[in-house]
């Protein structure tokens, strides 16, 4: 599903000149490297400001908190995700609400989100999952009229875009994450959110080092979500390759979509014309999932499910509030989802080999 050493030599030489920098800068945490890595994460993404912090779950708090957001507030997002999304809605001291998903991209369904509103709700958190892009229009314009924060969880979205607009800029904040599995990711845990909102961006770094804003000055009570040197000193580097690496994951996806053929087997939405999605992961939805992803093993190809149980599922979170019509697309979904192996490792012959494969299978 991942192979994390197949990192380029050229990259592998830079990185241990970045370690090096670091180490003979005498100088480990909130440095030169995080600004720098910060200047250049707003500008690939295209917002004002990014912040760096401990990672992408922290993120989602700092997104929150830095918008006033907490006890009392009802935040609406999706079930379908990874259990960070709902767990840092939890950690900023809000509630989540869980609206159900769209199946054609298993992401948050705007009319579900609409019965979801509430006096309470603060904010609409969308997840751009699998590296799709999500309904970032519609959920906009829903957020607008009921006068809602639309937050951003780009975690899996680097590199996703709709008009050549970046993921992580249609709402007020974007949080991101680079978990060594993500699109971008560091060696290591890291994070960072962006905004346009120099007044936001002022508050999570605040936020970020114990509500901080000058030296033992703590006008608000924050956390320890600092971002390391030598994470943003890789990050740096890293950046060099995403868009090549993105790119390969289109790819390997564009190749997915037209070979795949198995009627058992079916595929998400492709992508509009205007969209272009990261391919973080390339999902398949099988009602046989059992046996399809035992056949796999057998040819020699691994798989994972994204994600087998949906948030409501989980011990802590079965009273949680949601769609009065339930959340049954997200359950079908959990079901059947199927995540087959993309990432930018993978030579043209092993995806010929996951394509026939997946095709082969017989339910
Ligand atoms: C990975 C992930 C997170 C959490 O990021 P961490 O850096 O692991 O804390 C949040 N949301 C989604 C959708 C993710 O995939």
């Amino acid at each position: 599903m991942n192979e994390l050493s197949r990192d380029p030599p050229e990259l592998v030489e830079r990185e241990r000149m970045a370690c090096d920098r670091v180490l003979k800068s005498g100088w480990w945490i909130l440095g030169r490297e995080v600004s720098e890595f910060e200047t250049a994460w707003a500008k690939w993404v295209g917002a004002n400001e990014a912040v760096g912090c401990a990672n992408g779950l922290d993120a989602i708090e700092l997104a929150l908190r830095g918008l006033g957001i907490g006890p009392g507030d009802e935040v609406i997002t999706t079930p379908m995700t990874a259990f960070a999304t709902t767990l840092g809605i939890v950690r900023a001291g809000a509630t989540p609400v869980l609206a159900d998903i769209d199946p054609d991209t298993a992401m948050l369904s705007p009319d579900s989100v609409k019965r979801c509103i509430s006096p309470r709700s603060r904010a609409i958190l969308l997840v751009h999952l699998y590296g799709c892009i999500g309904p970032v229009e519609e959920l906009s314009a829903l957020a607008q009229k009921h006068d809602l924060y639309l937050i951003e969880d780009c975690a899996q979205a680097h590199g996703a875009s709709i008009a050549g607009r970046s993921a992580g800029t249609f709402g007020e904040v974007g949080a991101w994450s680079f978990y060594p599995t993500k699109n971008l990711g560091a060696i290591g845990d890291a994070g960072a959110l962006t905004t346009c909102s120099g007044k936001l961006a002022a508050g999570a770094r605040a936020l970020r080092n114990y509500g901080q804003t000058e030296r033992y000055h703590h006008p608000l009570l924050g956390l320890n979500s600092r971002l390391d040197e030598l994470q943003a000193a890789l990050l740096r580097e890293r950046l060099i390759y995403l868009r090549i690496w993105v790119e390969r994951r289109r790819q390997v996806a564009d190749r997915y979509m037209s070979e795949l053929q198995n009627p058992h087997v079916r595929l998400m939405r492709a992508p509009l014309e205007k969209e272009r999605h990261a391919f973080h992961l390339f999902v398949v939805r099988c009602k046989a999932r059992v046996e399809l992803q035992r056949h796999l093993k057998h040819c020699g190809v691994e798989s994972l499910i994204h994600y087998p149980i949906p948030v409501h599922r989980q011990d802590p979170c079965q009273s949680l509030s949601r769609d009065r019509l339930g959340l049954n697309q997200a359950e079908a979904h959990a079901n059947e989802c199927l995540s087959l192996p993309c990432h930018p490792g993978l030579t043209d012959g092993e995806v010929g080999q996951i394509i026939s494969a997946v095709n082969q299978f017989k339910a």
